[in-house]
């Protein structure tokens, strides 16, 4: 075998190798040689994949419907460099707080391309974004829409809104994760009579404009059929409502595509979600008369995920005879809580040691106090000694963005890498960072 079939490429950024030393090769950098100069942990982010993976989805999308938007949700991760990327590349953003919006217009952000989602927006929240002439609310409860209406109103304005609906259909991933089933905080439920309730009041309400509906199945769905299903509900419900005056200029069917966490997965590639979606889309509206709604993708995860790999050191390492053997790395937890919240599984590479044989089967644990703080549960690994650098692919959403400072534990760096060149776009944090609030 060649070093590089023996890394799992599809969990990798494009272009990962390994290098004449056996060195995991991210973006033309050794990771050894980044580790050394960013510390550990720390995390590496392929600016290439992330780019190509912008244009894959408006590329798949636009040569369907080419009245698509593709619109990044900031919540998967997002800091000012990176929204520039976003910007760059023409990707809208969704925010789903009066932080992600405050970043947005750090970084002269276009903000009539964002969309501001969340099932418990503040008035404060509404407030900002109508002041910053934000492009689109997603309405998400009868309050909202009293209270958007007033604060539209005040200001002397006409607010953009689409209807989050929630289309009672399971998306088959985990609980945690899933939104669109009756029993949601999400959305207004088609099934209880609310969307229809929430159409027709939007429609009334002087200070808003109801440009479509929205809905969300959760995320990450391997499957087709789910979008497929949805799409034709939602848009049949729609329908129904065009005596009341609601024309649906707008669709957006969310986000919530899957990407590969271990190298067993095989999720669909971003051209089907289009082809199932779109097509889908088509032969609805064709078949009820009704125009060609623009489209709204929101990927969040499968935009930053796969551009992402975690660097963690080995330090102590703890043989239980005949049960097993921790891996203890500097990180954990408060970086990537995932492995806790979902039972998330990833792969695991000994960074340094790509071109060697697993050997021995270990639990990589975090250095948080909690028993469950473990990345890794009974992997195949060479054999790990103190010092070792491992990598975790496939790390690049959910992870720095949820990331704690329990235990105080400053939270991690961020390194863009490219073309052999790296730049940190976030600095680790300090001591200090961490008591910045406090008041004695
Ligand atoms: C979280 C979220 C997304 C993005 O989900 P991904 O799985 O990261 O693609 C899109 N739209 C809404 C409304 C969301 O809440």
């Amino acid at each position: 075998m060649t070093p590089e079939a023996m890394i799992p490429q599809t969990v990798l950024p494009q272009g990962a190798t390994v290098n004449g030393q056996g060195h995991l090769v991210i973006g033309g950098c050794d990771t050894l040689d980044l580790a050394d100069e960013f510390g550990t942990p720390v995390y590496i982010l392929d600016e290439e994949s992330l780019r190509q993976k912008c244009r894959r989805f408006v590329q798949e999308f636009q040569k369907r419907h080419p009245a698509t938007q593709v619109v990044y949700a900031s919540k998967a991760y997002i800091n000012p460099a990176l929204a520039k990327i976003f910007a760059e590349e023409g990707l809208g953003l969704d925010v789903v707080s009066g932080g992600e919006l405050a970043l947005a217009k750090s970084v002269d952000f276009p903000l009539d391309q964002v969309y501001f989602h969340g099932n418990n927006k503040s008035p404060q929240e509404l407030a900002e974004a109508v002041e910053n002439n934000i492009g689109w609310v997603v309405l998400d409860s009868f309050h909202e829409l009293e209270i958007l209406n007033a604060i539209a109103g005040d200001a002397g304005k006409i607010q953009n809104v689409l209807i989050r609906v929630s289309p009672g259909i399971d998306p088959h991933t985990h609980a945690h994760t899933t939104t669109g089933i009756l029993d949601s905080k999400f959305g207004f439920s088609i099934q209880t009579g609310h969307a229809a309730q929430a159409i027709r009041q939007t429609l009334q309400a002087a200070n808003l404009s109801l440009r479509g509906l929205h809905f969300h199945l959760g995320s990450p769905i391997f499957e087709l059929e789910p979008y497929r299903a949805a799409v034709d509900l939602v848009i049949r419900f729609a329908s129904e409502f065009r005596e009341d005056g609601l024309e649906l200029k707008e669709f957006s069917p969310g986000g919530g595509f899957a990407i590969a966490y271990t190298r067993d997965q095989e999720p669909p590639d971003v051209g089907e979600y289009a082809e199932a979606i779109v097509s889908t889309m088509i032969s609805t509206c064709q078949e009820l008369s009704m125009p060609l709604p623009r489209l709204i993708i929101e990927p969040g995860r499968s935009i930053i995920g796969p551009a992402g790999v975690a660097l963690y050191r080995v330090g102590t390492i703890k043989d239980i005879p005949g049960v097993r053997r921790y891996v203890s790395v500097d990180g954990g937890m408060g970086d990537n809580i995932r492995p806790a919240l979902y039972q998330a599984v990833y792969e695991v590479i000994a960074a340094g040691k790509a071109d060697q044989k697993p050997s021995r089967k270990v639990t990589i644990a975090g250095k948080y106090c909690e028993s469950g703080d473990l990345l890794a549960t009974d992997i195949m690994l060479p054999e790990m000694e103190t010092g070792d650098i491992i990598a975790i692919p496939a790390a690049g959403a959910y992870c720095p963005s949820m990331a704690s400072n329990y235990n105080l534990n400053p939270r991690p760096p961020m390194v863009l890498v490219r073309n052999g060149e790296s730049r940190l776009i976030r600095r680790r944090e300090s001591y200090q960072d961490m008591m910045h609030c406090d008041v004695v």
